[in-house]
């Protein structure tokens, strides 16, 4: 596991668009990363996800006043979709609202104590910044370089569990 970043964010909280899941985390990230695998961008149906890591069992999810654990198994409201095709090879299990759609969390066998969140339903997204960017190597041509305001980036041409490292020299 890379090692845990300290910061600001304890306390996030975050819904869907339609509001029927809820969530709060309560750990500091394990990183914020932008992804640009082409299973991402065709479940978020945009360039690119911008998701953060956390701790498995820091994330609590409420659906109609109910609380649930993070789990690969989806709780009652959740969608579940086992991704057989992701460029790492693992299937990635992803969930959504089952009412309105929007992209929450995903899990990977390729970890199992970690969940990824989407950052864009986080309720303090402004002070969201990437730590890691991944899967380069299909970035857009049209993106400028993540520069200003993603200060400390590292950039992988794959996934970073892979160790290809920061390709940047
Ligand atoms: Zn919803
Ligand atoms: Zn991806």
């Amino acid at each position: 596991m890379p090692p845990l970043y300290q910061d600001s964010q304890n306390g996030l909280t975050g819904s869907c668009l339609c509001g029927a899941v809820r969530y709060s985390i309560s750990a500091s990230r394990i990183y914020n990363v932008v992804c640009h695998c082409t299973s991402c961008r065709r479940v978020t149906g945009s360039s690119f996800l911008t998701a953060s890591i956390y701790p498995i069992d820091s994330l609590t999810i409420t659906i109609a006043d109910q609380q649930y654990s993070a789990n690969p198994s989806p709780a009652p409201g959740i969608r579940s979709y086992v991704d057989p095709k992701t460029d790492s090879g693992k299937p990635l299990t992803r969930h959504a609202c089952a009412t309105c759609s929007s992209f929450l969390f995903a899990y990977t066998p390729l970890a199992e104590q970690i969940v990824s969140v989407g950052a864009g339903t986080m309720d303090q997204v402004d002070s969201w910044a990437p730590d890691k960017e991944q899967y380069a190597r299909n970035r857009a041509r049209w993106l400028p370089e993540f520069g200003e305001g993603a200060k400390g980036l590292r950039v992988y041409l794959g996934h970073p569990f892979e160790v290809d490292g920061d390709i940047r020299p």
